[in-house]
């Protein structure tokens, strides 16, 4: 079910161990952020039929960061047409380089086939995709490639695993995930100015979402006994 948060940004609830994935339709482009594990492509692929798009169509994957739950779905995506993948460079040079381990695919038993990242994203980054631009926070801590972004002048967040909602906050014992990574990274973005946040897994942030933030950075601080 696509749940509309402007009338170009439609979000998408996450089944099962999927992530969240949002669909954003701005001039030519059809854009996913995130992806899925790719085990619902079909049912990704009927939502997107109710606004005339389909996973052939889709032009751009923005990834918040490579595990698995996020990144599967690129393999049903670039079967069907050729989306350009974008991942910050932290984790995007190994798997360019053939290590996929990163993604945690082996480990939750999803090896991935052979695939290439198209564009590597780092700090302050704009993705330009005409009315629609999102700017590139580096926000490690749940992983050391995690980004948060920016949709410009729309006070909209995408937090990844980064931030959820309810003072919640990404785990950190996967093999990249840093405790005091995670809480300077919270606390960068309760100082960032936004409304709605638009999280990984969980629930949108729909109301002063930045006031969510700084009770997650808060909470993150007092748990990992840092800052
Ligand atoms: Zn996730
Ligand atoms: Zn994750």
């Amino acid at each position: 079910m696509l749940d509309p948060i402007t009338d170009s940004i439609y979000f998408i609830i996450s089944r099962s161990f999927d992530s969240n994935i949002t669909y954003i339709k701005s001039g030519n482009h059809e854009i996913l952020v995130d992806a899925g594990t790719g085990l619902y492509s079909s049912s990704l692929d009927k939502d997107l039929h109710t606004k005339g798009s389909s996973l052939e169509m889709i032009t751009d994957v923005v990834l918040t960061h490579c595990h698995i739950d996020h990144i599967g779905g690129i393999i049903p995506l670039l079967e069907r047409g050729s989306p350009r993948l974008y991942l910050h460079e932290a984790e995007a040079v190994p798997i360019n380089n053939g290590d996929y381990s990163q993604t945690l695919g082996a480990t939750f038993g999803a090896e991935l086939p052979p695939f290439k990242i198209d564009v590597m994203l780092k700090e302050g980054d704009l993705i330009d995709f005409g009315d629609i631009r999102l700017r590139v926070f580096h926000t490690p801590g749940h992983s050391t490639g995690s980004i948060v972004m920016e949709v410009e002048d729309s006070g909209i967040l995408f937090t990844g695993d980064t931030l959820f909602p309810g003072g919640s906050f990404g785990r950190v014992d996967f093999p990249t995930g840093s405790p005091e990574k995670l809480v300077a990274s919270l606390k960068r973005i309760s100082e960032m100015e936004f409304e709605i946040g638009i999280p990984g897994h969980m629930n949108v942030m729909r109301y002063n979402a930045r006031k969510s933030a700084l009770t997650s950075y808060q909470m993150a601080k007092n748990w990992f006994n840092v800052g």
